[in-house]
């Protein structure tokens, strides 16, 4: 008995600890301030840009350049 919930926590951890990693790849991506998804690089006629996913009901986008500046979450 005991010992099957020790698998499960222990599984829960790994998957947590996915989660973190995957969290952790994805940071170059910045993250809708209006919405709080993950935005999408889209393509203007200034070049590319981050453009939010529930475009055109949220209009925030956000230029590349200034992407680290939004990596103020961690
Ligand atoms: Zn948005």
């Amino acid at each position: 008995m005991s010992g099957c919930i020790k698998l499960r926590l222990r599984l829960r951890l790994k998957l947590y600890q996915l989660e973190i990693a995957f969290d952790k790849g994805d940071y170059q991506t910045p993250t809708c301030v209006a919405c709080g998804v993950k935005m999408v690089q889209r393509q203007g006629k200034g070049g590319s840009f981050w453009g939010c996913r529930h475009y055109p009901k949220c209009k925030v986008t956000m230029a590349r350049a200034a992407q680290v500046l939004d990596e103020r979450r961690i």
